[in-house]
């Protein structure tokens, strides 16, 4: 008799190199030589991007097989035997984790926990509850924290929303070394199969966005609505090094998972919210180029922050002024000594207060500007000797810099959660 049997790993890799999806992939391949058939696609789990002990990009994989009862040994062997042999154990913070699960249907409690690991923050104590309540066999390498983000990943059913990610994988010799990819094929690519793939370019500086600047395994990795997508755009794209294997993945990037609507008295450090409310303290410019302002709505203030690295995403925040109506979207953060900031991915501008600015009047004789007299006293021209009233002065409204919209920060600043607009724009449909 078959059954679903599905498998989570997670915290494989350090700064110093691999790649859980790596991990994954080797194990999809070695699962497919030995017969064991995937059932859909592996999932690739990006987890609470304001979680701080993260490596990178906070990521975890899932694997679904429909396999015969005396195959499970196989394939935990090979599962096992792989995150062994590939993973940073040498590391001090790479603390594996692996998770078994068999069963057909995905626990409601699994399903909560999943979002509570892209959202919030839990403990390896959690984990191993909920793991041993709903029966799920979990192995710890080292200190096993990969086990938190194993489950989740076994747990995340992609129900709401999805993308997929197709990776290529450097040979070994060539890991470490500047990649090779012919950069006019990934600009081609990008133009034949956008939007169905998206965030291949940085559309202000046209920099290729498909390929990562780690020391990790990954030669490119291309995001799109579907596997038909992805694939077909990585015909486009002329690799000038030899792959060693590629992968697609079904994932949560580029959902918006991570956010959830909340009132600023509510919002938490490690939370990434969606907060509507008014801007209450004018934008400033501090050193570094970051842009911070505050807003508020009926329960408290908090801060806005848009950092350099967002480029003309800046320029938005630093155009508002007080009593704008926005939704900030964004991940909370607490440094010492300074208040909870939200640092903006996105920003919806609703309502734009009108700006206008007081023109003193003009002499009837001479023509030239008139000097106001102090607070309430109205104005004078001093050569001509002639005085006006107060309300001589003409209120003028100022032209806003800005206009109502959606402003999202560019792809090289985009968490790999963060919805981009142009999914907004182009919902899913088929290839
Ligand atoms: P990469 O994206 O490059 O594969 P990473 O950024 O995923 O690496 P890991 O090396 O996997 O980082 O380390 C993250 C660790 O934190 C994992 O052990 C994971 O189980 C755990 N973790 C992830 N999210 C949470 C969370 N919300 N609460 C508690 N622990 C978490």
């Amino acid at each position: 008799m078959s059954m679903l049997f599905r498998v989570g790993i997670d915290d494989t890799d350090s700064k110093e190199g691999m790649c859980t999806t790596y991990v994954g992939a080797v194990i999809a391949d070695k699962l497919k030589e030995i017969g064991v058939q995937l059932v859909g696609f592996p999932k690739l789990i990006r987890l609470n991007p304001g979680w701080p002990y993260k490596t990178r990009g906070n990521c975890a994989i899932a694997l679904t097989t429909r396999t015969q009862k005396h195959k499970i040994p196989y394939v935990k062997k090979i599962v096992l035997d792989t995150v062994e042999r590939l993973a940073e154990l040498h590391v001090e913070t790479t603390n594996p984790g692996v998770v078994f699960y068999q069963g057909e249907k995905t626990p409601a409690k699994l399903k909560l926990f999943s979002k509570k690991v892209v959202q919030d923050v839990v403990t390896i104590e959690e984990a191993e509850a909920l793991a041993w309540e709903i029966g799920a066999e979990t192995h710890k390498f080292k200190l096993g924290r990969g086990i938190i983000g194993a489950l989740a990943a076994i747990g995340n059913t992609l129900e709401r929303d999805w993308t997929c990610e197709l990776i290529a994988y450097r040979t070994p010799e060539n890991r470490g070394t500047p990649r090779k990819v012919d950069a006019a094929s990934v600009v081609e690519m990008s133009a034949e199969t956008f939007p169905n793939t998206f965030d291949n370019l940085d559309p202000f500086t046209g920099e290729i966005r498909i390929t990562p600047h780690t020391p990790c395994p990954i030669l490119y990795g291309i995001r799109g609505e579907s596997a038909e997508a992805v694939l077909r755009a990585h015909k486009l794209v002329k690799a000038l090094e030899p792959i060693e294997r590629f992968i697609v993945y079904k994932t949560n990037q580029g959902t918006d998972e991570h956010l959830r609507r909340a009132k600023i008295a509510e919002v938490k450090p490690y939370w990434s919210v969606i907060v509507k409310g008014k801007v209450c303290g004018a934008p400033k410019v501090i050193p570094g180029g970051h842009v911070i302002f505050r807003m508020r709505d009926e329960t408290g203030e908090i801060d806005c922050a848009a950092y350099e690295p967002t480029h003309q995403f800046r320029n938005i925040a630093r155009k508002l002024v007080v009593g704008d109506e926005i939704v900030a979207h964004g991940g909370v953060k607490k440094r010492p000594g300074l208040p909870l900031t939200i640092n903006l991915e996105k920003l919806a501008v609703l309502k734009l207060v009108p700006v206008t600015r007081k023109i003193n009047p003009t002499c009837p004789r001479c023509g030239k500007g008139m000097k106001s007299e102090g607070r309430g006293k109205g104005y004078s021209c001093k050569r001509c000797k002639i005085k006006a009233p107060v309300d001589a002065a003409r209120i003028v409204r100022v032209k806003r810099e800005v206009k109502p919209g959606a402003f999202e920060v560019p792809p090289r600043a985009r968490r790999h959660l963060a919805r981009p607009l142009i999914r907004v724009a182009y919902p899913r449909r088929k290839y």
